[in-house]
């Protein structure tokens, strides 16, 4: 019998990607000693792949508790932004100048007309607004000739991704936390007081623990009881060369970086596990693009990647503590840059305390009827 790893771990989080290091950053604020262990550069990795919005518009239609949870991430942003900036020394770029889902014909228009009314009635305080072309030119002098209008949120922002995944990383570390890329989880053993995590000969022993390892998620949560049915969902983004910055909103399909480059994106592709690139469909996100803006037909691309969304079948989060093992707990979503703020402020501390807070009870795994494995 192997002997128990040393213990003096409150909280070991599997997996350093946004939501992983968002719940260990909370965490780790309220004075835990926590680790946060990633299997590294060789894994996918969504975090360092996305388009980076905080997006409100139109989350949680028909979900009314993902609408209110979504709500509060946003409203938290500011709170979560400065605090981070605190603990970091530096800007992650998070910016909230409103965000535009653009629309090209008149049926499409509607349709956002329709988002706009069910979530005024869903009771959601996300303001959404539709606005016609004659007036979004006034905002928008370069808008393409075949844009029909757009509906606009101001709540809607966005950040640089990967600045905020550096922040939350350094800002753990100086919070005493120990971020161990390199650390592949194997094992997950409960052992009487709490769990040993096992990756090859090394062993390490905590209190808690939560599973928030992405794709690398079910086979870890299913040790520990719990189902966690996700599918990766491939999505390509395409970086223009710098341009000179004329449009400082978020939107659905297209944004400006604080260093000036233009990312157009995303696109929604089954791929597998394949987040490989290829050039038709770079080319129709240049194109829809265009569409919007003209003149940016004059800038040159210079990248275009591709990366794996995580998705629950009905594509909103998943929060489990597990029934077998109080302490042990797997959380999932696919809007880890907007929800990030609500992961360290709430979730983080709320799991340091051994539960889930209340507004995401609804959005346990149970939901689907799958076995673990
Ligand atoms: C193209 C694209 C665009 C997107 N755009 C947006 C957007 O605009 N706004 C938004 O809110 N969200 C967006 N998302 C979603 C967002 O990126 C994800 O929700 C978020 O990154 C998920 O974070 P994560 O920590 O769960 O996953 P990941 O970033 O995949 O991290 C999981 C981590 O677990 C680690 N791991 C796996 N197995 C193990 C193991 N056995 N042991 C230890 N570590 C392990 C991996 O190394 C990895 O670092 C987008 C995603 C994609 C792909």
């Amino acid at each position: 019998m192997r002997a128990a790893a040393a213990k003096n771990i409150d909280l070991a989080v599997i997996g350093g990607g946004l939501i992983g290091a968002a719940i260990a950053w909370g965490a780790a604020r309220r004075g835990a000693h926590v680790a946060l262990l990633d299997e590294g550069d060789t894994a996918l990795r969504a975090s360092r792949g996305n388009f980076g919005l905080v997006w409100l518009q139109g989350k949680g239609l028909g979900a009314p508790p993902y609408m209110r949870w979504s709500l509060r991430a946003g409203r938290l942003w500011q709170d979560f932004d400065a605090a981070l900036a605190e603990d970091c020394g530096f800007d992650i770029g998070w910016r909230r100048p409103g965000g535009f889902h653009f629309c090209f014909s008149d049926a499409e228009l509607e349709g956002r007309r329709r988002v706009a009314e069910q979530t005024r009635s869903a009771g959601g305080d996300i303001d959404i607004e539709v606005i016609e072309r004659a007036q979004l030119q006034k905002d928008l002098p370069r808008l393409g000739e075949r844009v029909a209008g757009a509906s606009y949120c101001s709540q809607d922002s966005h950040v640089s991704p990967l600045l905020l995944l550096r922040a939350l990383h350094l800002s753990l570390r100086r919070r005493g936390g120990n971020y161990r890329p390199g650390f592949p989880v194997d094992r997950i053993e409960p052992d009487g007081q709490g769990f040993t995590l096992s990756s090859g000969g090394e062993r390490l022993g905590c209190d808690k623990v939560v599973v928030a390892a992405g794709l690398g998620g079910p086979s870890l949560a299913g040790q520990l009881g719990i189902a966690l049915p996700v599918k990766p969902e491939r999505g390509q983004i395409v970086v223009t060369e710098r341009v000179a910055p004329f449009f400082p909103y978020a939107a659905n399909n297209l944004r400006q970086t604080e260093e000036g480059s233009f990312l157009f994106g995303s696109s929604h592709e089954e791929a597998g596990l394949d987040d490989g690139t290829d050039v038709a469909t770079a080319a129709r996100l240049v194109r829809a693009a265009i569409e919007v803006f003209p003149a940016l037909a004059e800038a040159s691309v210079v990248r275009v990647w591709g990366a794996l969304r995580i998705l629950s079948p009905d594509g909103r989060p998943i929060y489990q503590q597990s029934p077998r093992h109080p302490g042990a707990f797997a959380v999932t979503c696919h809007s880890g840059v907007t929800l990030a703020s609500v992961h360290a402020l709430d979730l983080g501390p709320a799991i340091l305390a051994g539960r889930l807070p209340d507004d995401v009870r609804t959005f346990s795994s149970d939901r689907f009827h799958v076995q673990a494995h």
